[in-house]
């Protein structure tokens, strides 16, 4: 039996960057976007190009991606025509390969928020969808507060989607933007609406405010619509979007939609999930929801005799899917079993080829878990496991020895008269035994003691010359005064390759040295520099 396509939209970017208290960087944007893009997603709704710097830049940015690179913005304001309208220039001259433009289609809104005519709010959906069409454009149209609209005035909510579906819209995404709306009206809301305009033209964008975020985008699957927007994690402001990371299993593990529908996430890429759902909470300083379906640490930990020699026996007497399937890993309590097949895993994943059972695995896992107690977080710094894994495994030359650095911050007024912060640092490093002693200023301790270390590695000189540093974040691990500082350090290349460090130390600059000098050691490896 043929499957029906189902497309997937994930706004995470855009929409789940409303949350409150996250503010994703450049960078951070690009990351996510190759994981979803990796993941199988068919969109990656960006940003809002001309709003802020970040998002204009991330739309000149060339990115290698399959997935569609979607700008959103605003219809055209009513009353003013397109080309005196300067923000829906800045979507027009963005270079994306889609355009989601937000429309409102609750009769209240339109008199209410924008105070303009009912007829006036549809030509201005009508025009921009068709001006978004003229520019080469995919258009796909997000129906604001349809379901509270269609609740009001059906056929004013439906004559909106309608009118952009007929000039053009590739998609009519119908929104449950204050997420109140239950599972049985998005069934029988969606199902009237795909008499209307054909299903797979009708896309679902849920919000979680009553828990039913996942409920809701499957019911409206079951109903006809075909594409389904959230976010990775559920990430999203107030309660959250609809969660891509339960919706996207469910479709591909559960045999009643996977039996009828087919999405370009392919088992292969599903098992890169749970990586991709860490990621994103590594970069918002966050500790995973342990608990959470599919890719939780938790999701397939067994504790206890019976459930333990019942899994131990056939696993799906306590598991509903297999957990590899998702990339994520049984956890059996009683035995580091779990653990062991994890550092497999990680192992695989990095291309570090050992055998199963060599005691070294035991090792490097009693070695990663202790590191983990004291805040060490492998899971996103890929590239200090792998410095950590093949020291372990013996096969990490010690290219140079760092024997003392020093740090002096100081603050005083210039000959202008201005308070100046400057830092200055000393670093005397081994390099075949001849000790080099660099100094180095930054605009902080750590950008200072960066540019002491790199400034004469000897013969390493001209592998590290590309290597820079991208973003920096600092986690305070304890209250109190014993804290601990955890730093996550992303570095790239010229080639635009790019890694994760980690330092951790009760001394912040000590927590980044130890992470710079990890990265400098990754780049010499993977560059294969030569051994002292
Ligand atoms: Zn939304």
């Amino acid at each position: 039996m043929t499957r029906e396509p189902l497309s997937l939209f994930d706004t995470t970017l855009r929409d789940g960057a409303q949350t409150l208290g996250v503010d994703f960087s450049l960078e951070d944007k690009l990351l996510l976007a190759e994981q979803l893009d990796g993941l199988g997603v068919d969109y990656v709704e960006a940003g809002y190009p001309g709003a802020n710097p970040t998002d204009t830049r991330l739309f000149s940015e060339s990115r290698p991606f399959a997935t569609k690179v979607t700008a959103f913005g605003m219809t055209k304001r009513p009353g003013r025509s397109i080309s005196n309208d300067p923000g829906f220039q800045a979507l027009l001259a963005a270079e994306a390969d889609a355009i989601c433009l937000v429309g409102k289609t609750w009769d209240f809104h339109v008199d209410v928020a924008l105070g303009v005519t009912l007829d006036e709010n549809l030509e201005a959906i009508k025009e921009s969808i068709a001006a978004v069409v003229e520019s080469g454009r995919e258009a796909l149209l997000d129906c604001e507060h349809f379901f509270d609209g269609y609740k009001a005035n059906p056929d004013y909510a439906v004559a909106c989607a309608r009118g952009a579906y007929e000039a053009g819209a590739r998609w009519i995404v119908l929104c449950d933007t204050n997420g109140g709306t239950l599972p049985e009206e998005v069934a029988e809301i969606v199902g009237a609406v795909v008499q209307q305009i054909p299903g797979d033209h009708v896309g679902i964008h849920a919000h979680n405010d009553t828990d039913n975020g996942v409920a809701n985008s499957l019911a409206a699957v079951r109903a006809g619509a075909r594409q389904v927007q959230g976010t990775l994690n559920g990430l999203g402001e107030r309660c959250g979007n609809a969660n891509l990371t339960s919706i996207i299993p469910t479709l591909l593990l559960k045999t009643t939609y996977a039996d009828r529908y087919e999405t370009n996430v392919t088992p292969e890429k599903l098992k890169t999930l749970t990586h991709a759902s860490r990621i994103l909470d590594d970069l918002l300083n966050r500790a995973p929801n342990r608990h959470s379906p599919y890719v939780g640490e938790a999701a397939f930990a067994h504790k206890g005799g019976i459930h333990v020699s019942a899994v131990q026996k056939d696993p799906r007497t306590y598991e509903h899917v297999p957990p590899d399937s998702i990339g994520n890993v049984r956890k059996l309590l009683v035995s580091d079993q779990g653990g062991r097949s994890n550092i497999l895993a990680q192992l695989d994943r990095i291309g570090i080829a050992v055998p199963k059972d060599d005691a070294r695995i035991g090792r490097l896992l009693e070695e990663v878990k202790a590191r983990e107690a004291v805040g060490y977080a492998y899971e996103s710094a890929e590239a200090s496991f792998e410095l950590l894994a093949r020291r372990m495994l013996g096969n990490v030359p010690q290219f140079f020895d760092v024997d003392s650095f020093r740090v002096m911050v100081e603050r005083r007024h210039n000959a202008l008269g201005e308070l100046v912060t400057i830092s200055e640092a000393t670093v005397k490093a081994r390099i075949n035994d001849e000790t080099v002693m660099s100094v180095g200023e930054g605009n902080g301790p750590v950008n200072a003691l960066d540019n002491a270390l790199r400034k004469d590695l000897g013969p390493y000189q001209s592998y590290i010359d590309d290597l820079e540093l991208v973003d920096y974040k600092v986690r305070i691990l304890t209250g109190g005064t014993d804290a601990v500082t955890r730093v996550l350090v992303e570095s790239r290349d010229s080639e635009g390759r790019r890694w994760f460090t980690v330092g951790v130390s009760p001394n912040i600059v000590d927590a980044s040295f130890e992470a710079l000098l990890d990265s400098i050691n990754y780049k010499l490896i993977r560059d294969g520099a030569p051994a002292p």
